[in-house]
């Protein structure tokens, strides 16, 4: 495995980083820790741009994700997926945008059962939800939209040129990708032992971002990229009237 190993962020040449055990989960940061599993998941790392991932688990096909991750067990790694998160980050998005919402499209990206996009129906926004895991529908059938929220996804991705893509196509014409996903910066480090909570194999924490990669893929892909935070971020190729107030011009 360790030869021919390229980046898929650059397309450089990367090396393993480290190896944890399946069973590491987001969870160990508050004390929980489950059974070892005895699975070994190696993650490498990306010289060039810092992007880190599990070459084995990108490997994965949807089905082989809903066994092994998203299955009955992963509301225990994860217990705040199914309503505190997304009904906090609807709420901070209604706070964000107030009335300027109503005038725009909105897409949740990476869903899941589509809460966030049910709370901000009930306050007016044109809101609807997508999620690979959870939706047949294909990506070319769900139209263009002016906002696209992606939380907590991002890390999640098997193939993160599909996700570019895919956001491409969704994408209106100066639309904003507003998302979430924790930067590695400081956190993963060339010929270091992986310490960090969030790279959890349990998760399916399987690509981390530092900054210089995802300033790669927002490059490739014509968009400019910024933060609000180590955590919160956007793409975006001109900034619209209803996001003036939370993005500037450089
Ligand atoms: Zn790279």
């Amino acid at each position: 495995m360790t030869h021919n190993l390229l980046c898929t962020v650059c397309g450089e040449k990367c090396s393993l980083l480290d190896v944890v055990d399946f069973n590491k989960s987001c969870e160990e940061i508050r004390g929980k820790f489950l059974d070892l599993s005895g699975i070994p998941i190696y993650y490498a790392l990306c010289n060039k741009c810092g992007f880190c991932f599990s070459p084995e688990i990108i490997t994965w096909d949807l089905e082989e994700f809903k066994e092994k991750i998203y299955n009955d067990q992963y509301v225990f790694v994860d217990p705040d997926y199914i309503e505190t998160r997304p009904e906090s980050n609807a709420a901070s998005l209604i706070t964000i945008f107030g009335d300027r919402a109503h005038s725009i499209k909105h897409l949740d990206y990476g869903g899941g059962s589509g809460v966030l996009a049910n709370n901000l129906r009930k306050s007016n926004w044109n809101s609807i939800s997508y999620d690979p895991f959870v939706d047949k529908k294909t990506i070319d059938q769900l139209g263009k939209f002016d906002l696209i929220t992606a939380f907590e996804v991002f890390e999640h991705v098997p193939d993160v040129q599909e996700l570019m893509s895919n956001l491409c196509t969704l994408l209106s014409t100066n639309g904003v990708v507003l998302f979430s996903t924790l930067l590695s910066d400081g956190q993963i480090n060339p010929n270091q032992r992986i310490v960090w909570w969030y790279a959890s194999p349990r998760n399916g924490h399987i690509s981390l971002f530092s900054r210089k990669s995802l300033e790669i893929l927002a490059h490739n892909h014509g968009f400019y990229f910024g933060s609000f935070s180590q955590g919160f971020h956007f793409f975006c190729t001109k900034i619209p009237s209803w996001a003036d107030h939370i993005i500037k011009p450089v």
